[in-house]
């Protein structure tokens, strides 16, 4: 059992927005998709189709965002918004409460706004309804009244995109993911790539950094921009207190270890996760929610927020029975793998 008092909320290398930002995470945002690192198939795409849209001076078609937390995708459609010259409005699913906030919302855009929905599988049921005719017609039915004297009226709203953005796109409804007329996979990013980004924000943010010192940074920042942002202005404190303020390679390695973040971008808490399943699971397979209870999260926690990256470095597997620990992850914590184990996987 993980320490129950592990501190989730300042996990430094959470991928999730948190109260550890600062207001340079609007200014570290690109505005442009040229500006915008990685995720080539993504940006061709959106070229085309924005292009494509200004053309023929119609609305973009509704476009569905998905991947893991922190890669990018609220960035992407500011980018969109940007690129369209058009107006930004940006809620989240669980802000959304009733139908009611929805019409609001809607009756309130521009023609061609870009309506930006985070976190779009939190949707209530009654309020996804209010969703589908606005897609797809740009009309929306309101009741009024109660009862018997009850009436629907049809109103209709501006033609709009709707960029929805959600952590897995399995999690939506049929109905909804239907009405996306572009769906774009997210990708966790390259050493490479997070060295540019790392780059780019030192550059914005007048932080001296060598090419090594941005790589050593990129490669544990678990193919999240995100992370990799926030480990740089941390990297910076420790740079700027105990050496010359130029972040190098040593310099990197230094504060990361400091922070107990090893060369591949693990932290105590993934290492103590494996380590549960090592110890108390004999490697897997676990289920899921055993293995929640066990490190005390949320089973959709680690599926979205944890595992993508441990699974992207071939530390985890998932098995129709469970999760189970790979070779290379027993010999990252310096223990042997037992052969019964090797043949799961
Ligand atoms: P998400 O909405 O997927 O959680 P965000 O769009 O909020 O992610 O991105 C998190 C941070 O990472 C932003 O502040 C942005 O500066 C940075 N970022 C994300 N993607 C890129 C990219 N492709 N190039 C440069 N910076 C990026």
């Amino acid at each position: 059992m993980i320490e129950e008092n592990f501190d989730f909320e300042n996990r430094i290398v959470s991928p999730e927005y948190s109260n550890m930002e600062d207001d340079t995470e609007l200014t570290l945002r690109p505005k442009t998709l040229d500006e915008y690192v990685g995720q080539e198939k993504v940006k061709d795409n959106l070229r085309i189709y924005i292009q494509a849209a200004l053309k023929r001076h119609e609305s973009l078609d509704h476009v569905l965002l998905y991947g893991p937390p922190g890669l990018g995708k609220t960035t992407l459609s500011s980018i969109i918004a940007r690129e369209l010259g058009v107006n930004l409005r940006i809620t989240s699913g669980p802000a959304i409460e009733k139908q009611g906030d929805l019409v609001a919302i809607l009756t309130s855009l521009n023609e061609g706004d870009v309506l930006f929905i985070d976190e779009i599988h939190r949707l209530s049921r009654n309020v996804e309804e209010i969703l589908y005719p606005a897609m797809e017609d740009f009309s929306i039915d309101i009741i009024l009244g109660k009862g018997p004297s009850a009436r629907s009226i049809r109103l209709d709203v501006p033609h709009f995109t709707l960029v929805g953005a959600t952590t897995r796109s399995g999690q939506l409804t049929a109905p909804l993911r239907d009405r996306f007329g572009v769906l774009l996979r997210l990708e966790l990013y390259t050493p490479e790539e997070l060295a540019k980004i790392i780059t780019r924000s030192a550059g914005i943010l007048q932080i001296p950094i060598d090419m090594d010192g941005a790589l050593e940074i990129a490669s544990r920042s678990r193919g999240t921009p995100r992370i990799a942002n926030r480990l740089l202005k941390r990297v910076r404190d420790i740079a700027e207190i105990e050496y010359n303020g130029e972040i190098t390679v040593d310099v990197a390695r230094a504060a990361l270890s400091r922070f107990e973040i090893d060369e591949l971008g693990l932290d105590e808490f993934d290492r103590k996760m494996l380590s549960a399943i090592i110890n108390h699971y004999g490697g897997g397979p676990v289920g899921l929610d055993t293995l929640a209870a066990a490190v005390g999260e949320e089973a959709i926690t680690i599926e979205d927020v944890y595992e993508p990256y441990l699974m992207q470095i071939g530390f985890l597997a998932r098995t129709p029975r469970g999760r189970c620990v790979t070779k290379a992850a027993y010999e990252h914590l310096g223990l042997k793998c037992p052969e019964t184990q090797q043949s799961l996987f």
